[in-house]
């Protein structure tokens, strides 16, 4: 029998023992970037989340199929049905085609994830690539009266849905106050949001379609609600994203997946508390108060998985703090645990099936990773061979993602940084997530950047070997 498996469920607003649709299988739906820009690291602490839930749910047996969403067209700035589309805002920016932004942050994005050593998704799927899906999916919700006509665009009647804040539990005049930001004296409500926009008269937009409405472009939340019912199909498990997407993202699309199939959408809504700045405020693009993961640790010479394992102590419902000197204690943090685990040699060895059992016991209690963590760090001082730690804490790192199997080669690297100035050992560090990274030639840059130091790098099986020139 497997053992038990909690997630709180912000639909019911409880942690409900986890039954999957499929015996064995599960959906899972994990809200994509907008790619006009780079993620910033509060960003990806959604998407580590989203990796360590998946995580769990392999480490528990099942198999997930995993979809993810690029979102490269339809993401207005006004986050809502006001203002310009991010995409065309990122192209006019860069003097480019909103196409060629949308595949270089992409490519950005992937590469980010690499880093983090997040699992890439089963399935990626573009908003631009599922435009007839999109607009089957409105003509169905037309047909069924859910939708009216104004002089921008195709709306959701969300007075419509009795059920329309069952994800957010606000009262209905809290979720129409939040909407009242942006004046549309158009809409029914304000709650009401654009399934469809029109391309503004005169204006030729790079991304455009013909609609039985008109020629224009998907609003934002259909394309989510058409991907995962065409993706998904009937094994909508779970649907996950950060928490400012519970009031309106994820409530308008369940309203419209809803209305138009008449089915329950998803059974699980995970979402994620936010990486905050100091002070209580959420990293975001729009306060300018972002970091990139290139910003905030490789350029000060730190390991991405340094954030990983951060995340890893914060539980992904408490908000978490970003400071570079907290980033600096994970990274000595991280370097410790690398020591520890190439200390214990290669000899393979059993798994101790009581620290293994405690350790679903807290990854099952709703990704309970700090205290999964605290039980690794008993392991290691357990009365056990060391081929038997060894053992228990590959096993356990298949959730946590550390990529402790290279202990060796990270902590080697570490030994022979220690006898480097600051500045060199940054550089050291920064070559080495690019090598991770498989990105060869920022590789190459920083390798002739510690050259001019006066420093030369070997490349080994087991790491790096640095001399003086
Ligand atoms: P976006 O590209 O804006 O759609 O955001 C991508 C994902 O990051 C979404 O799931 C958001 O909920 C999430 N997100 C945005 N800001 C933060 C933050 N400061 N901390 C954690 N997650 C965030
Ligand atoms: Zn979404």
């Amino acid at each position: 029998m497997m053992p038990k498996l909690l997630f709180y469920n912000t639909l019911s607003r409880q942690k409900e023992e986890f039954q999957a649709l499929k015996k064995g299988q599960v959906g899972l739906y994990t809200c994509g970037p907008t790619v006009y820009n780079y993620s910033h690291v509060g960003n990806l602490r959604t998407y580590l989340f989203e990796d360590f839930l998946k995580r769990v749910l392999e480490y528990n047996g099942y198999k997930v199929k995993q979809v993810m969403n690029i979102t490269d067209v339809g993401h207005l700035t006004g986050d809502r049905d006001m203002g310009e589309d991010k995409l065309e805002v990122g192209a006019k920016r860069e003097k480019k085609t909103a196409l060629e932004i949308a595949a270089f942050y992409t490519a950005a994005f992937q590469s980010d994830l690499q880093n983090l050593n997040i699992e890439e998704p089963t399935l990626w799927c573009k908003a631009t690539e599922n435009i007839p899906e999109q607009i089957a999916l409105i003509k169905t919700l037309s047909e069924k009266g859910f939708t009216y006509q104004t002089s921008d665009g195709v709306y959701f009647d969300t007075s419509l849905v009795p059920n329309y804040n069952q994800l957010s539990h606000l009262p209905l005049a809290e979720l129409k106050e939040g909407a009242r930001v942006e004046k549309n004296p158009e809409k029914k409500n304000p709650t009401d949001f654009a399934l469809w926009k029109f391309s503004p008269s005169g204006v030729k937009r790079q991304m455009e379609w013909p609609s039985p409405w008109g020629i224009g472009f998907p609003g934002w939340h259909i394309e989510c609600s058409a991907m995962s019912l065409k993706y998904l199909g009937d094994e909508r498990d779970i649907h996950c994203g950060g928490i400012d997407h519970i009031n309106v993202h994820h409530t308008n699309e369940i309203a419209q997946s809803e209305a138009a199939t008449g089915e329950k959408f998803f059974n699980y809504w995970l979402h994620g508390a936010f990486l905050n700045v100091k002070g209580g405020k959420k990293m975001s693009k729009s306060e300018g108060n972002f970091l990139t993961l290139e910003n905030s640790l490789l350029k000060n010479g730190l390991n991405p998985l340094a954030y990983r394992f951060a995340a890893c102590q914060v539980h992904y419902r408490k908000p978490m703090e970003y400071s570079l000197a907290g980033m600096k204690q994970a990274q000595e943090g991280l370097d410790s645990l690398y020591g520890q685990v190439a200390a214990l040699g290669h000899q393979s060895g059993q798994v101790a099936t009581s620290f293994q059992a405690e350790f679903q016991a807290a990854v099952n209690d709703d990704l309970n990773l700090p205290k999964a963590l605290a039980i690794m760090a008993a392991v290691l001082k357990a009365d056990l061979v060391a081929a038997d730690k060894l053992a228990t804490v590959l096993d356990f790192d298949r959730v946590f993602g550390l990529r402790l199997d290279q202990a060796e080669e990270m902590a080697k690297t570490d030994l022979d940084l220690r006898d480097l100035p600051d500045e060199i050992r940054s550089l050291v560090i920064a070559r080495q997530a690019a090598r991770n990274a498989k990105d060869w030639e920022e590789a190459d840059r920083l390798r002739q950047e510690i050259k001019k130091f006066g420093y030369l790098l070997e490349d080994v099986a087991e790491g790096v070997r640095i001399f003086k020139a």
